[in-house]
């Protein structure tokens, strides 16, 4: 059986003969009718105010009414719905002007054999349009969407060739549409090696029907590369045979760049931790052998042949020591010695030394910027990064150049800071350091401030200088950034937090004191030290000076010892970390029986791993390794004070 179709009817109509003749007709064109019959403008207007109906058929003649003004009144309700006239005697051009005035059909009453059609097709004709103005809607919709997305949109043609390109993507490459429109996609094209590779493989998985997704290294107008997260697909049309591709692709730059920053410090921490470790047992072999050599020099005639060697002994350990100092710098394990500090005039110290260092080949030009504000910094670790990145500059240009290094005031407001950089807005000093030397490929880049990381041929490079340099500005909460293409020079650039409210005072570069020959004393001392060389080598140097020495291996022989000799101990010196006990908790036990106990406190670590405990802030210090003439000179000091 036929399927029937309902269908709600709004009848003007005065005559209910005729009404029931028309849905007669209908009925046998396959329809079910509900009908509602009105016959004033009144009633009609009443119904198209809550209107519940698929199709209208009017009457072109009623008494009090006419078919034409209720086509009127209809249309400008805007409703959705078939209007169809139902006439006796319509004429040819009554019958053109009502289409034309926007009636979907007419009728006449001679002929309702045609009615059942005539609505089937205006049914048909509505749906259409509808289907249409949503299908339009849907494209307004998502064409705005597509302008409005931060993801660069792009569709091509099968040979790659931009047909449609949203503002995302001209933000994203700096081409605008007009520059783009017909160009091969970049996405599709070879750009430079790396690229390559990948624009193969979207080929040919796109030209398979297949979805393409990866990563994509691409240019810029600009000629920087950007890297996109990047999703390739086939359009298909009706018939399933592809006719254009479609590229999303997201900037994933800036993210990749945050993500190795981060990466990168931790890496840096790790291996911190690691020096700062190896530097810490290191430093307290070194205090024995430095010692005890010192202590055989000493005793050794200055004539002897021996002595000659011991020299070279000491000479030895004293490089061994710089080179334990540098991995603690690197670990930020070195203590360090902040001020507020004059850039400028740190600079100003060291151009003579670098001079020297870079040699006559190559040009020294420092630009002294006039308003830098202090910075609070170690002076003494501020002009090793200079010498660092100095000495590395004059690697760089072994047929001579120009190192410049500059110091600048700049403020930096939140919209200021260079995108990836991870710098709180504010005012910096900015320390610059240009040479005009070989530059540097990408992967050098990407492992700069590593340590070991060296491209010199091996007794050349230590990979240390700027590692070194990156734990410097670490410290001093800066940031550092570097600039360098192969042949063209490098800059590095670095950001120190000034001080507020301080003028730039007058640097005073950290010249270590000379160690003269001081008194010894009678005084008793109670030394701590787990590590038996340095516990020995300690306590000869001591008593060497004249003091009477109690040593103790640990905390309880510490104690022990303490409480015996209670009434004459007056200074303690200590090791700071030990396998039972730490030098500071230690002394904190012990004063408590004897507020007048002096301290000295010894480490081979030392820095911020020690100090910020409250006892140590402003106690008595010596950096492992040291030379017994400053213990001796230290010691007495504190006893003097
Ligand atoms: P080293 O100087 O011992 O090799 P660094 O940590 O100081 O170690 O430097 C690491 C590497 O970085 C160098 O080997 C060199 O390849 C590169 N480099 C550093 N500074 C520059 C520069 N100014 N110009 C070119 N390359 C540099
Ligand atoms: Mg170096």
């Amino acid at each position: 059986m036929e399927k029937r179709t309902s269908l709600r009817l709004l009848m003007l109509e005065d005559d209910p003969l005729d009404a029931e003749l028309e849905i007669t007709a209908l009925e046998e064109a396959g329809f079910d009718c509900q009908w509602t019959r009105v016959e004033t403008r009144a009633a009609f207007l009443a119904e198209l105010d809550a209107p519940q109906y698929d199709v209208i058929l009017a009457d072109f003649n009623l008494p009090s009414f006419d078919g034409l003004t209720a086509l009127r009144l209809f249309l400008d309700r805007r409703l959705d719905f078939p209007f169809i006239l139902v006439s006796g005697n319509l004429g040819e051009e009554t019958a053109i002007e009502s289409l034309k005035a926007g009636a979907t059909d007419y009728v006449l009453k001679s002929r309702l054999s045609r009615l059942g059609l005539a609505v089937q097709r205006a049914l048909r004709e509505k749906a259409g349009e509808r289907q249409q103005r949503e299908a339009e809607e849907d494209r307004r919709r998502l064409s705005s969407a597509v302008n409005q997305v931060a993801e660069a949109v792009v569709i091509t043609d099968l040979d790659g060739r931009i047909l449609y390109l949203n503002p995302a993507f001209e933000k994203m490459t700096g081409y605008t549409r007009a520059e783009a429109v017909g160009t091969v996609a970049p996405v599709l094209e070879r750009q430079d090696q790396t690229a390559a590779a990948g624009a193969d493989g979207v080929r040919s998985a796109v030209s398979m029907g297949r979805t393409w997704h990866g990563r994509l290294v691409n240019l810029r107008k600009d000629g920087m590369s950007y890297t996109a997260d990047t999703t390739v697909g086939p359009v298909r049309d009706e018939h399933g045979t592809i006719v254009n591709y479609v590229a999303v692709q997201r900037d994933v730059t800036n993210e990749l760049r945050m993500e190795a920053q981060y990466r990168q410090a931790q890496k840096m921490e790790a291996m911190g931790r690691l020096a700062g470790g190896v530097a810490h047992d290191f430093n307290n072999l070194l205090t024995a052998i430095v010692g005890y050599t010192q202590l055989l020099l000493d005793r050794i005639p200055p004539d002897s042949d021996l002595r000659r060697d011991l020299v070279q002994i000491d000479g030895a350990c004293e490089r061994a020591t710089t080179l334990v100092r540098s991995l603690l710098t690197f670990s930020r394990r070195d203590p360090s010695r902040p001020e507020v500090l004059d850039l400028n005039a740190v600079v100003n110290n060291v151009a003579g030394l670098l001079r020297r260092v870079i040699g006559e080949d190559v040009e020294l030009i420092s630009q002294i910027g006039s308003d830098v504000a202090a910075v609070r910094a170690d002076p003494g670790q501020i002009e090793q990064l200079l010498m660092n990145l100095s000495v590395n500059a004059r690697d760089a240009m072994p047929g001579g150049g120009r190192l410049v290094i500059q110091t600048e005031a700049v403020t930096l407001d939140a919209d200021q800071v260079p995108k990836g950089m991870d710098l709180v807005p504010g005012c910096y000093a900015r320390l610059s350091v240009s040479d005009t030397g070989v530059g540097m490929e990408e992967q050098v880049l990407g492992h700069l401030f590593e340590p070991f990381f060296t491209t010199k041929p091996a007794g050349e490079g230590t990979g240390l200088g700027l590692s070194i340099v990156y734990g410097i500005v670490k410290r001093h909460n800066g940031y550092i950034t570097v600039e360098s293409r192969p042949r063209k020079g490098t800059t590095f650039r670095i950001y120190l937090p000034v001080v507020a409210g301080h003028d730039a005072p007058t640097a005073t570069p950290i010249t270590p004191a000379l160690g003269g020959a001081s008194r010894g004393g009678q005084e008793m001392i109670l030394l701590v030290e787990d590590e038996a060389p340095v516990r020995m080598l300690v306590q000869r140097a001591l008593e060497g000076a004249g003091y009477r020495v109690l040593p103790a291996a640990d905390a309880s022989a510490a104690i022990d010892a303490f409480r015996a000799h209670a009434q004459e101990i007056v200074l303690l010196v200590t090791d700071v970390v030990m396998p039972d006990t730490n030098g500071p908790a230690l002394f904190e036990a012990l004063t408590k029986d004897c507020p007048s106990l002096k301290v000295l406190f010894l480490s081979g670590y030392a820095g911020e791993i020690v100090r910020g405990r409250g006892v140590m802030q402003d106690a008595p210090f010596l950096q492992k390794p040291f030379k017994l003439a400053d213990l001796s000179r230290r010691v007495r000091e504190i006893l003097d004070k």
